[in-house]
């Protein structure tokens, strides 16, 4: 990437604790300013991934490179990145000021100095005037913009947040989400934050990286992402996507349940007669209210219907095979538990991944 000498490059990184293998060969540059999200299962290497960056781990191999220097042997404390957690690591003993000025009373500034400082740091996170007040009478959200200042007081580098909003309740965390992003956007501070909630990558991150078993599987926007994933393993993840056992026919056909179902063309690694699988996302999938025969359609039954109020989902049955559609209520079609439908796949909206 042109712009890797101001940003954050990490190269051939790996990480084994014991024969566990954490962090497999990544290599990625994330660009200056932009706010990133890693995502993926749990037990995928993201904490790991946040942990090397931010020097609070040794790589096993590889290298780490910021703003075009290797910053592998500068020790965490050196590297002025500033750090958010899961369990926030607030003092409970001292007062919001005095945490917020933490790391500014490290580096020897002045009362005055610090005062100005947190002040200004406080109005920032929307929380001006309670400076002299104890972490123990702030509310979650509340700590948790405690955090974020203390974090920011010393004008970090990077910003690495792991898993900052998850302690939150859904409506709280969902507001957080935004306010985090719009922080980022007017201090314009590269940014990495930890998740394993897609929504939450989906809303915060300018590029989201998608990881599995220590391996990157896809880099970039979050709506490429959802429109384009790179293998079934991120389609699946990414949104919900019906995953169908396949046949490829040729370059834009594959036998789906003995018919020939028309679809995006197959990535060049499949080849014709190969087993792969087919992914459709659910508000994706057509339902015909009877068992019309038409080219791209399948045959199904309705087993089961949830009308969440803002969106209705219809679970169907081919055989032992399920599938989900989902539409709004205006959409939906006048079908019930029972009845026997035809299942229509739009070509562009059907890719075909290696099984
Ligand atoms: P979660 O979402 O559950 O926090 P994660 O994606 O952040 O998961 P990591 O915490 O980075 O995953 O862990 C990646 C792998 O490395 C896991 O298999 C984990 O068990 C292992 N691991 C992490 N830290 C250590 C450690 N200190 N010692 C041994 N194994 C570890």
């Amino acid at each position: 990437m042109s712009d890797s000498a101001s940003g954050l490059e990490l190269q051939n990184l790996n990480m084994n604790f014991g024969s566990v293998r954490a962090i497999d060969g990544i290599d990625l540059t994330l660009p200056e300013g932009k706010f990133v999200c890693l995502l993926g299962p749990s037990g995928c290497g993201k904490t790991t991934l946040l942990r090397l960056i931010a020097g609070l781990q040794y790589p096993s191999s590889g290298n780490i490179v910021f703003n075009g220097k290797s910053i592998v042997d500068v020790p965490s404390h050196k590297r002025d990145f500033g750090m958010v957690f899961q369990s926030l690591a607030l003092f409970p003993h001292l007062s919001i000021a005095q945490n917020i000025a933490y790391s500014l009373r490290i580096r020897g500034q002045s009362a005055a100095e610090m005062k100005s400082r947190v002040d200004e740091l406080l109005d920032m996170v929307h929380l001006p005037g309670v400076g002299d007040r104890r972490i123990t009478q702030l509310s979650g959200g509340q700590r948790q913009r405690v955090a974020i200042a203390r974090a920011l007081a010393i004008h970090p580098r990077l910003f690495l947040l792991d898993e900052p909003l998850s302690a939150l309740d859904a409506k709280l965390r969902e507001a957080m989400q935004v306010e985090l992003r719009q922080l980022q956007k007017s201090l314009g501070i590269t940014t990495i934050v930890v998740t394993h909630d897609q929504r939450e990558a989906m809303t915060m991150a300018d590029h989201v990286v998608i990881m599995k078993d220590g391996k990157v599987q896809q880099y970039g926007p979050p709506l490429e992402i959802y429109r384009r994933p790179a293998n079934a393993f991120v389609a699946d993840f990414i949104g919900a996507s019906n995953i169908l056992p396949c046949r490829v026919i040729d370059d834009s056909t594959v036998e789906l349940f003995g018919r020939k179902v028309a679809t995006s063309e197959r990535p060049d690694a499949l080849s014709p007669g190969q087993d792969a699988v087919l992914s459709v996302r659910p508000e994706d999938l057509h339902i015909l209210p009877d068992t019309q025969r038409d080219t791209n359609t399948l045959s199904a039954s309705v087993t089961f219907i949830r009308d969440l109020g803002a969106q209705v989902e219809i679970m169907l049955a081919h055989d032992a095979m399920e599938l989900t559609a989902t539409m709004t209520p205006k959409d939906k079609p006048n079908v019930a538990v029972g009845d026997e439908v035809t299942v229509e796949f739009p070509p562009e909206a059907c890719t075909v991944f290696p099984a």
